[in-house]
């Protein structure tokens, strides 16, 4: 892209506020912690219900941004930079994507459905890739700022558009509409019941068909329900399939056979046969989709037939992994072009867990541009990410070596095996990102560290989305401290830290100075407060920065002589009041003693003053909960007013910040619900599952009826019964309550009890009529069954069962 700013003024009815600098833009951004922003981007500040990007324009500036769409100019930015004054951003963006994607003139393929709509453009792209340079939307970008900034990475060379849109209520389709001006529309499946945001499944799928308003085709698989909100659409050709209503345009029979499914295809005169490496009915369906595209294309049935047995199943997610030596691997290893490794390089500056960061990368398709240009747009990349080395992999890459600094080549996959082991990978982190044909899969496994087959999956998604559910409930101005305390609530600690650095949460808080250190050590630099800091770790909490909070008059008096020893200015302190928890905290009755210990003290400052509730999460103590409000509010108001200090107010952990939203103060503590957890079942539906504990299933047998499974023969088959073992016991966490017939794995959504009692390192299931192999991955708890559930079950608290995940459990964090 290359634009005159003169001539996007009016797309988006902007006031230009020139201050004479440069004004043509090569880029669009909204991301203003990407390292991607340069000189002639172009930054939309959005303005979201927690963040508001007009925050960080100063800083862009200094980092050589020189154009803006804004609502108003930032104090001390006017004359810095160039500013298109707006009134809504985000309505700017899509009206600038709007007036883009009109510039440009080829057949656009337009999707979107319940389901299945990523499926599907990634298997369009793949099926169509010998014949176009497709651009399509990266990941999932299909929603209302995913979608504009997707139609604006079209280039002049592409000749070919794949875009989704997903809608979450109504209205939100007709701008979508307007952004991707669909040619080709596809409604993959709609799903059966009505989402939330429309009043029925009707109105759902009418404003889904508003995508297809102008489409000159729409693609569908008949139903009564589709066709009855069809009417608005007369002069629109529809091309239809179905596997039970043969007025369809194309009439389709399915049948098994091994693992694969054979459809039977009859379309106007003609009857085929295709394969497809898939029964699962999703994935049949989604073929389907992609097989009308290529009718409507009108496509040979030879090729048809050979582009579609090679369908593959599709990996969506960025996936974290501790690696070899200490580095931690970013495993993105099946896809290469140019918008996915820009999205990879954005999560990469995102984790950024060590200085040193290495790019393992193949061949790039389908940039739309000259190997020429785009190896160069590829070293751009590189060197504005501060990659410290690129291995390239591929015979393309291999010829444009030159481009990069630090750089060694392979010619294909093959040739890097067999280099490695005098290859040097430590502490770094290590991006790998190729396109599937490059079977990148085995360079993951090589660099992965090995351990056993029971991981916990983190979803760094849900994190972000819990943490922005509960930002969206506070005010404004008030502040976000997280609990990062046992491990992140046996989450991970660093990953989680980083990633809420990267939210820019205000605090965070761990129990003890040993965690705090860990933290520190590795780079957080948020400040964290220690919650329980023992008088022997104080020298140390200095040290390292970490702020202690103090609890008693003997505490504080402790700390005031290292402090003093050292010579120390203003070093942030928390004091804990006691309001009825009785647990820590300075009593209504020692106050006195405080203020008087700390008038006049230049040594401290008292950053914050808190206490903590004992009932916040229960309405039958709703009184005791609201007088430790009153307390804490006088007492702390007391101090304020005494010791003439403005700290900042905070007493609301997770329960508290739904209960008691009237008491935020300045700042809420947000534990257990970030991690998606809440102890309300209406609350509970809009947090998103963040922890997956994975096994797998070690061996199979079937055992007679009469004999008995494990220590004590606690478990005696009243009939013939298949046993698998699955290695995971109670040193992994897993509760010796849970055996004997109390509790299940999950497999593939059947449950299977487990049976005789959970031993150290293993336990053993029944799974008589689950179907099953060795191998198989099994989930002990996530979506199915929750946390909550275990919890119950087991007669203790969401808290306990996750913090008791023991560390020999890999943690796996992924983004989707
Ligand atoms: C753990 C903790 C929290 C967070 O509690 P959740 O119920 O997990 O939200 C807040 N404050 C203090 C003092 C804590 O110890």
């Amino acid at each position: 892209m290359i634009l005159k700013i003169q001539n996007i003024i009016s797309q988006m009815q902007a006031v230009f506020v020139d201050s004479n600098k440069i004004k043509t833009i090569d880029a669009v951004s909204i991301d203003s912690r990407s390292l991607q922003n340069g000189s002639q981007t172009l930054f939309f500040a959005l303005v979201g219900a927690n963040n508001d990007a007009h925050l960080y324009i100063e800083n862009l500036i200094e980092k050589g941004v020189q154009n803006f769409v804004v609502t108003h100019i930032p104090v001390d930015c006017a004359g810095k930079a160039n500013f298109l004054i707006v009134e809504n951003t985000l309505e700017a963006l899509q009206q600038f994507a709007s007036f883009y994607r009109s510039l440009f003139d080829f057949p656009v393929i337009g999707l979107t459905g319940s389901n299945g709509k990523t499926i599907v453009k990634e298997w369009l792209n793949f099926l169509l890739s010998p014949d176009y340079n497709a651009i399509r939307s990266p990941k999932s970008y299909n929603s209302q700022v995913g979608v504009p900034l997707s139609v604006l990475a079209i280039n002049e060379q592409h000749n070919l558009g794949i875009f989704e849109a997903g809608i979450s209520t109504g209205s939100e389709m007709g701008k979508l509409e307007k952004i991707i001006k669909p040619t080709i529309g596809i409604l993959t499946n709609i799903g059966s019941a009505h989402d939330e945001g429309f009043g029925s499944l009707g109105e759902k799928i009418s404003e889904k068909l508003l995508l297809f308003k102008d489409s000159e085709v729409l693609i569908y698989q008949k139903s009564e329900i589709v066709d009855a909100n069809l009417f608005r659409y007369e002069n629109r050709r529809l091309f239809s399939w179905s596997f039970k209503d043969s007025t369809a345009d194309v009439f389709i029979t399915k049948s098994p056979v091994l693992d694969q499914t054979i459809l039977h295809i009859r379309h106007v005169e003609e009857s085929f046969e295709i394969q497809i490496p898939f029964q699962d009915a999703a994935s049949v369906e989604n073929a389907i989709s992609c097989l009308m595209v290529l009718l409507y294309f009108k496509y040979d049935v030879t090729t048809i037939q050979n582009r579609m047995k090679l369908l593959y199943p599709v990996e969506m997610r960025l996936k974290v992994k501790n690696g070899i030596n200490n580095c931690s691997v970013v495993d993105d290893s099946y896809s290469s072009d140019f918008q996915s490794l820009k999205i990879a390089l954005d999560f990469l500056e995102s984790q950024k867990q060590y200085q040193k960061k290495t790019v393992i990368l193949s061949d790039i398709f389908q940039s739309g541009l000259s190997n020429e240009e785009l190896y160069s747009k590829v070293a751009e990349l590189i060197i504005s990410n501060r990659i410290s080395r690129v291995i390239g992999i591929g015979e393309t890459i291999s010829a444009f070596k030159d481009k990069f600094t630090n750089c060694i080549t392979y010619k294909n996959t093959a040739d890097f095996i067999a280099d490695f082991d005098d290859l040097i990978f430590s502490n770094e982190t290590i991006l790998i990102k190729g396109a599937r044909t490059f079977q990148f899969e085995e360079i993951v496994s090589l660099l992965e560290e090995k351990t056993h087959e029971t991981v916990l999956e983190i979803n760094l998604n849900a994190i972000s989305h819990n943490l922005n559910f509960f930002k969206s409930k506070l005010k404004p101005a008030t502040k976000m401290m997280v609990m990062v305390k046992a491990f992140g609530y046996g989450n991970g600690g660093f990953e989680i830290a980083k990633l809420l650095e990267h939210h820019k949460v205000d605090y965070l808080g761990v129990a003890f100075a040993d965690e705090g250190i860990s933290l520190k050590n590795l780079g957080i630099q948020l400040p964290i407060m220690v919650l329980n800091p023992e008088s022997t770790s104080f020298s140390a909490i200095i040290q390292h920065q970490l702020e202690p909070e103090i609890y008693s008059l003997k505490g504080l008096r402790a700390f005031l002589k290292i402090a003093e020893q050292k010579k120390l200015k203003n070093f942030p302190i928390h004091i804990k009041l006691d309001t009825g928890m009785h647990r820590l905290g300075f009593e209504a009755n020692t106050i006195d003693d405080l203020i008087e210990t700390l008038r006049g003290n230049k040594t401290v400052e008292i950053k914050s003053i808190l206490s903590h509730m004992a009932t916040s999460d229960d309405e039958n103590h709703k009184d005791f909960a609201e007088s430790q409000i009153n307390l804490f509010e006088k007492l702390s108001s007391k101090l304020m007013v005494e010791l003439q200090i403005k700290p900042i107010r905070h007493i609301l952990n997770t329960s508290g910040i739904s209960n008691f939203p009237a008491s935020q103060f300045d700042m809420v503590r947000l534990g257990i619900g970030l991690y998606g957890i809440s102890n309300d079942a209406e609350e509970q539906k809009y947090l998103e599952n963040v922890g997956t504990l994975k096994s797998i299933i070690s061996q199979i047998r079937t055992i007679p009826a009469g004999d008995s499974v494990g220590y004590g023969r606690r478990f005696v088959a009243e009939k013939p019964t298949k046993v698998a073992t699955i290695p995971i016991g109670y040193a992994d966490g897993i509760s010796r309550a849970w055996g004997n017939g109390n509790g299940y794995i999950a497999i593939k959504d059947k449950k299977a009890s487990i049976i005789g009692s959970v031993c150290m390192d293993m336990l053993m299931i029944d799974i008589t009529g689950v179907a099953c192999n060795e191998g198989d991955t099994v989930v002990i708890f996530g979506e199915n069954p929750t946390v909550n559930y275990l919890a119950e079950k087991l007669n203790t608290i969401p808290y306990e069962i996750l913090t008791s995940v023991s560390q020999r459990v890999k943690r796996v964090f992924y983004r989707e």
